[in-house]
């Protein structure tokens, strides 16, 4: 697998994403918290010095290409295939009983989950060799790849992170996106309106809740 080019070249994203060349891009709202001093590790090489307790819940994709540059002892990680933390909820409110405020979520460019149904008949063919019947693999990876297919990185982290937003009212939820190639965060050029548009009242619907996977 290769490391794909800098976003910073890719036209589509030079139109969508905040590159943070300095603690002035980054939102106000994030300014004095674990979620700047992430920001700053990865971006400016800040050392992140631990003090023991938990400060910060990272949820990204299962990606090899991407190291995240956190001491032990300084957050709980979520990863999964595309970063979502879809059916991780429970995970989540474990770590905020355990006094997580902040979670930072991060997305990333060339994500295979943006390329699940191709890459389907291999996944199918990896269970088989696990003893799995192909009938039966095959069914299974359809109805995943279903739920872990994204059709574009970007846009998949906006429905998550407003998701997120309303699953959960008082957390503090920072949307980054990750370069491959050079492992530097942005901030999507949506943040701003959408962190607006989060909800007000404190109050999750029991629906929302009741259907969570
Ligand atoms: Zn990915």
């Amino acid at each position: 697998m290769n490391i794909p080019p800098p976003v910073r070249s890719d036209e589509k994203y030079n139109e969508s994403l905040i590159e943070v060349q300095s603690r002035d891009d980054i939102p106000e709202a994030w300014r004095g918290t674990p979620i700047e001093s992430f920001i700053m590790a990865q971006n400016f090489g800040w050392p992140i010095v631990s003090t023991g307790k938990v400060e910060l819940l990272i949820a990204t994709c299962i990606e090899f290409r991407y190291a995240l540059p956190v001491p032990k002892m300084y957050a709980y990680v979520i990863r999964r295939a595309s970063g979502r933390v879809i059916g991780s909820e429970f995970s989540v409110g474990y770590t905020l009983s355990q006094g997580v405020r902040y979670l930072v979520m991060i997305g990333h460019n060339d994500c295979g989950m943006s390329k699940v149904y191709e890459k389907a008949p291999h996944v199918v063919q990896a269970f088989v060799e696990q003893g799995w019947d192909h009938e039966i693999a095959e069914e299974y990876v359809s109805k995943q790849a279903e739920r872990h297919s994204i059709s574009d990185e970007l846009d998949a982290l906006r429905t998550e992170y407003i998701r997120l937003t309303n699953v959960f009212r008082k957390l503090v939820i920072a949307p980054l996106f990750v370069c491959l190639h050079d492992s530097r965060l942005y901030i999507p050029k949506w943040y701003p309106e959408e962190a607006k548009n989060a909800p007000d009242a404190p109050k999750v619907p029991a629906e929302l809740i009741r259907n969570l996977p």
